[in-house]
């Protein structure tokens, strides 16, 4: 039988009704001929309120420890699931990424999958039950728990949906679809029907939530197609990542915004610090998400606060004594597109540059992407004037002709 991934995000399965609404969706799955593997994220803002409790312990946690602790949220939901299937007369199990054969790195709180052995999902789908995966986790080569990540159990979906050769993977969420920005900051952000592996994981890697970076990385190599969904409506059509789309590619995909994140700034000409900070980045195998210098040296560095916990106050330890300033609580507003292949985007962010003013604290500029560096308080409304000028109404006509469009991104 043909085997469908099904991803359960953590608004989906946030209390008991709405675990029980989900568990009806996958009995209709099986009823219409489908093996199914459920794949579930911690319910709510459970993984939330464990970090939070962790820092209660200790504000320095091992990432050891943290994983073992926040593995837990996904487990639970499992068993929870796997009973709603069970009252429902559908045999169910329950099984950990470990027992699914999951392996990753032994990169703790952000290990990646290296390799899935799914014997034992293999033996429970022949044996007719429905698989109930915890999301976000697996077991590295030294036999620790890890975790994947923020947002790790649309990979763990992913991924084992490439490892069972499953022919439909779908991410369910609180919303349908990818849209041109988050939903909820841009009220007329319109939803994209379709988009490459490209343009999803541009728009992930600079925030957009609402698929995680490595499941569409993995997606792209193993040439899984993902289909998004609505467990609020699931009779709303969602978006479907892929390979080449069939229609033109954008000169905009969207606005993504990450938040919060930590810079260090150096003042000009005065770069002490700068190897504390670069001893610190080697022990860690971290990678700054902007780096940006004058003629003198560095001037701004950039880092995801969910990715890299704790990092924030290490930074200003090792900054003590220096003129350089660790800004904890800021965010990147990036519009995402064809940067490279189009110009005047460039040239059309200038009146949008010049309406925000002083709040734009620094631009990186990649062939794919234009990001702001704000404050975090006014992050949204950033996103907000950056989608307006490139998207939204009011877009000002092209007139360097080097291709790029007045057309709002939408398909
Ligand atoms: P889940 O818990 O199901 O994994 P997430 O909270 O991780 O869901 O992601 C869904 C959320 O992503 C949405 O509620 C929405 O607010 C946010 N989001 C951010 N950017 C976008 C975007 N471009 N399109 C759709 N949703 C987005
Ligand atoms: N529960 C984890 C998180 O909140 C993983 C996930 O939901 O995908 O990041
Ligand atoms: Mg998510």
């Amino acid at each position: 039988m043909a085997i469908q991934v099904l991803k359960f995000g953590g608004s989906s399965v946030a209390d008991p009704e709405r675990i029980g609404r989900v568990a009806e969706v996958v009995v209709q799955r099986r009823r219409e001929g489908h093996d199914v593997v459920v794949v579930v994220s911690a319910m709510g803002r459970t993984t939330d309120q464990l970090l939070d409790l962790a820092r209660q312990i200790n504000p320095n946690p091992s990432t050891r420890e943290l994983d073992m602790l926040l593995s837990v949220g996904e487990r639970t939901t499992t068993a929870l699931m796997a009973m709603a299937l069970q009252r429902l007369g559908q045999e169910a199990v329950s099984l950990t990424g470990s027992q699914c054969g999951i392996l990753t790195n032994a990169s703790h709180s952000h290990a990646r999958i290296i390799e899935i052995r799914p014997f034992r999902v293999w033996d429970e789908l022949e044996a007719g039950r429905v698989v109930v995966v915890a999301g976000y986790q697996g077991t590295s080569y030294k036999r620790e728990i890890t975790t994947l990540g923020r947002g790790g159990s649309d990979t763990t979906a992913v991924a084992l949906a490439a490892a069972l050769g499953a022919e439909r993977c779908e991410i369910w969420s609180d919303i349908e679809g990818v849209y041109t920005a988050d939903p909820r900051v841009v009220l007329d952000a319109g939803r994209l029907q379709e988009l490459s592996y490209e343009e999803m994981l541009d728009l992930s890697r600079f925030g957009a939530k609402v698929l995680n970076a490595e499941a569409v990385e993995f997606a792209r190599r193993a040439g899984i197609v993902i289909y998004t969904r609505s467990s609020v409506d699931p009779s709303l059509p969602g978006s479907v990542i892929r390979a080449n789309p069939p229609a033109e590619p954008r000169a905009v995909t969207g606005v993504a915004c990450r938040r919060p994140v930590t810079a260090v700034e150096w003042p000009p000409g005065d770069g002490a610090g700068l190897e504390a900070v670069q001893e610190v980045l080697r022990e860690r195998a971290l990678v700054p998400d902007f780096v940006t210098g004058t003629a003198t040296g560095i001037a701004w560095m950039v880092f995801s606060e969910s990715a890299n916990p704790g990092l924030g106050t290490v930074l200003g330890e090792v900054l003590a004594g220096t003129r350089a300033g660790v800004r904890p609580g800021l965010a990147t507003v990036t519009a995402v597109g064809d940067v490279a292949a189009h110009e005047d985007l460039r040239t059309r962010m200038l009146p949008c540059l010049e309406e925000l003013g002083g709040q734009v604290l620094a631009m990186f500029l990649s062939p794919v992407a234009i990001t702001l560096l704000v404050e975090g308080g006014v992050a949204d409304l950033v996103t907000r004037r950056v989608h307006r000028w490139l998207l939204g109404e009011g877009v000002p006509p092209v007139r360097d002709g080097s291709g790029g469009t007045n057309v709002p991104g939408m398909r």
